[in-house]
């Protein structure tokens, strides 16, 4: 099966005006191993595509455009809203600009590196690493609440490590411990890929003593 959709009449949370989108209704449970920093591998890799709607209307971008608002539709036309284009990264950089707004400001940070995934892809690496580092911004600008999450914490040593950003991973995670043996041995994983440059992608089964099932 892979994964289902249909289209929908949804009605705008920004602006009250409806428009057709297309809504995921069944996906395949995801049994392959991840990225290090969570990204599927296929076929749910290609499903990314689906995790932002837009509205046609007056461009709020968010998992689905029925989710209410802390803002007004005039922050939707902003220049700072609209810096970024429609394209599939564009579109993840305005939902992170929208659920900072709703401060959700986990989904914010994810929305940054979704937009880094697609760049990735492009091979667009400046640009991918632009979105990493707009992720960390907003983990170190909402850090009493996001560094309460180690799935979070941990998620940014692989975000900072992938943009380059070597030294902080080591000051910040080489012998700390994270909540549980398995976080730790992933942050000490990340710190020694960091202490020999590497900035690659990796698995989350090339973590020594790590197997996913
Ligand atoms: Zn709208």
């Amino acid at each position: 099966m892979g994964i289902k959709t249909e289209e929908r009449e949804l009605k705008c949370a920004a602006c009250g005006e409806a428009s057709a989108q297309t809504v995921v209704t069944e996906f395949d449970r995801d049994t392959s191993v991840p990225d290090l920093d969570m990204r599927p591998d296929e076929p749910h890799r290609s499903y990314i595509k689906y995790w932002v709607s837009k509205c046609p209307h007056c461009g709020y971008c968010n998992v689905s455009i029925d989710i209410p608002v802390l803002f007004t539709k005039e922050y939707l036309e902003s220049g700072s809203y609209n810096r970024f284009d429609d394209s599939l990264a564009g579109r993840f950089r305005k939902m992170a600009l929208v659920c900072e707004k709703n401060k959700v400001y986990a989904e914010a940070l994810k929305a940054c590196l979704y937009a880094a995934w697609v760049h990735d892809d492009l091979n667009e690496a400046e640009e991918a690493a632009e979105c990493r580092r707009a992720a960390i911004k907003i983990y170190d600008s909402h850090k009493a609440v996001l560094s309460e999450d180690h799935d979070i914490v941990l998620l940014c040593a692989d975000i900072m490590r992938r943009s380059g950003d070597f030294d902080r991973v080591i000051r910040e995670y080489k012998g700390k411990f994270f909540g549980s043996g398995l976080l730790s041995v992933i942050a000490a994983y990340e710190a020694e890929l960091a202490e020999k440059g590497d900035d690659k992608c990796h698995k989350a089964d090339e973590v020594p003593g790590v197997t996913v099932k």
